[in-house]
């Protein structure tokens, strides 16, 4: 078993009130203990954040993106360090985690670089008003299990630059890469600025109702974001929820199967399909859909699932026994409703793996159509009217993401404004640049992360308004 790492309160490495077993997805078994966190070491840490947070807002925008410059060469100083244990903890293939570090690495960067500058409304011989943007306060950062350092990142780097400070709370099934994280902010920020809280599932209802915490941002099931929207009321918390999704992609008639299909799958099965953004159903128009059923079926077969430090390995184990077991369910329903074209099942072997599922034939109020799958079980639809499709698409209370897929970029342009959700891409997925914001529509979510709109999530507008003379 690995030596536990430690939650970081108020500029200390410290253990935790108890400890917790960590789950290896691709075995099933403990491989490591996480310190458990209290409600005792979660009011020393808010306190601590509150006496940390005016020093640091008052620091220059030049001065904290020293501290975060420096953090990101923390980061990179043990880079493989972090995508090992990720892997481990996480269970998707190697050379994603890697990505993924890659990636808070650059993020830490790119928002270490942004400012809100204050601006002058009106400057006359009588008067002046100026409009500035303060920091909150207190952020709680609470993350889910699919992405653990990326979808902390985008919440901690652009709170910090803007002069906040930040508690992190990740998934009780995904502590350690954000307990490494604290251990390497140790050594770098001032105390109380970054810290770091892991839980049993049991204290993220405590951060997001406490009375010292300004905003809550979270990242996680539409479920558990509109608990969080509720308990954000009593002290008229500001909040950014990004929520659950059931994104199609919608393959229009003039498309190429054997082009599209390949970027379908991977946008469907990228970290076993537990992306909130990932493809989760497909309408394909009726002249195409044997051919692409059979594509996206060939392609499902062909992938290397496997352990996510075996080489090689494109597909890992689902994130936790309870994802597994929804899954399971799934394909049962899947089976009996649909026709199987590939996989179906989970793999025979230890740990929480799925074979890659291609299910044809469904109806549109199956679950699995109907319902966020979040893993490799990808459903796909065939339609005969594109305006009946998109009505189907849109029925869902969701609308975070989506893709079309199309020879005529122009058309899919045009086929995009139609389709009711934060972002739509034309011919690629997953492109998150940090300057374009993303979010959700309808249920999932309010708010938006990265961009000039992630930035002022964290800030409130203040206007001095001066007259002079
Ligand atoms: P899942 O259902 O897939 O486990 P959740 O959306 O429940 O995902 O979890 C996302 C994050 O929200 C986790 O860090 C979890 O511990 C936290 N969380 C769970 N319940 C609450 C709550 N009532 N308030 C705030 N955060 C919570």
């Amino acid at each position: 078993m690995d030596k536990a790492l430690h939650l970081l309160i108020d500029g200390r490495l410290v253990a935790g009130a108890g400890e917790m077993p960590v789950i290896n997805p691709a075995t099933g078994k403990a491989f490591a203990l996480a310190p458990r966190a209290d409600a005792a070491q979660l009011d020393t840490a808010v306190a601590a954040a509150r006496r940390a947070f005016p020093g640091w807002a008052a620091l220059s925008y030049a001065d904290r993106r020293a501290f975060l410059e420096r953090f990101a060469d923390g980061v990179e100083a043990r880079f493989e360090e972090f995508a090992r244990l990720m892997t481990m903890e996480q269970g998707k293939p190697l050379d994603q985690a890697r990505f993924e570090v890659g990636g808070t690495i650059a993020g830490l960067r790119y928002f270490a670089a942004q400012e809100i500058v204050s601006h002058v409304i009106r400057d006359t011989a009588q008067e002046r008003i100026t409009e500035h943007h303060s920091p909150l306060g207190v952020v709680a950062a609470i993350t889910p299990w699919n992405f653990p350092l990326i979808l902390l990142v985008v919440k901690l780097a652009p709170a910090l630059i803007t002069g906040n400070v930040v508690i992190a709370k990740p998934a009780p099934t995904t502590p350690l890469t954000t307990l490494l994280l604290g251990e390497v902010a140790a050594d770098i920020l001032p105390g109380g600025v970054f810290q770091t809280l892991a839980d049993a599932n049991d204290l993220g209802a405590l951060l997001s109702t406490h009375a010292g915490v300004a905003h809550v941002s979270f990242t996680g099931s539409t479920a558990t974001g509109k608990k969080v929207l509720s308990s954000t009321v009593d002290t008229l918390k500001r909040f950014t929820l990004e929520l659950g999704g059931n994104d199609a992609a919608l393959v229009l008639d003039d498309a190429d199967v054997n082009k599209v299909a390949p970027a379908i799958f991977g946008a469907a099965m990228v970290n076993a399909g537990q992306v909130c953004l990932a493809a989760k159903r497909v309408y394909a128009p009726r002249a195409l859909y044997d051919d692409l059923c059979a594509a996206l079926g060939a392609l499902a077969r062909a992938a290397v699932v496997g352990e996510g430090l075996d080489q090689g390995s494109q597909i890992g184990p689902v994130q936790n026994a309870a994802q597994f077991a929804k899954l399971v369910d799934y394909l049962a329903e899947a089976r009996q409703q649909g026709q199987i074209v590939a996989g179906g099942a989970p793999l025979d072997r230890e740990g929480y793996f799925i074979a890659p599922t291609i299910v044809r034939d469904l109806p549109d109020d199956a679950r699995l159509v109907r319902e966020e799958q979040f893993g490799p079980v990808l459903p796909v639809l065939a339609y005969d009217d594109l305006g009946a499709a998109i009505e189907a698409i849109n029925a869902s209370e969701y609308g975070l993401g989506g893709t079309i897929w199309t020879g005529n970029p122009e058309r899919g342009e045009q086929v995009a404004a139609l389709i009711d959700s934060g972002t739509v891409w034309v011919n690629r997925h997953l492109d998150l640049p940090f300057d374009v914001a993303f979010g959700g529509a309808k249920q999932s979510g309010i708010g938006r992360q990265q961009g000039v709109e992630g930035l002022l999530e964290f800030t409130q507008a203040k206007i001095i308004n001066m007259a002079k003379g």
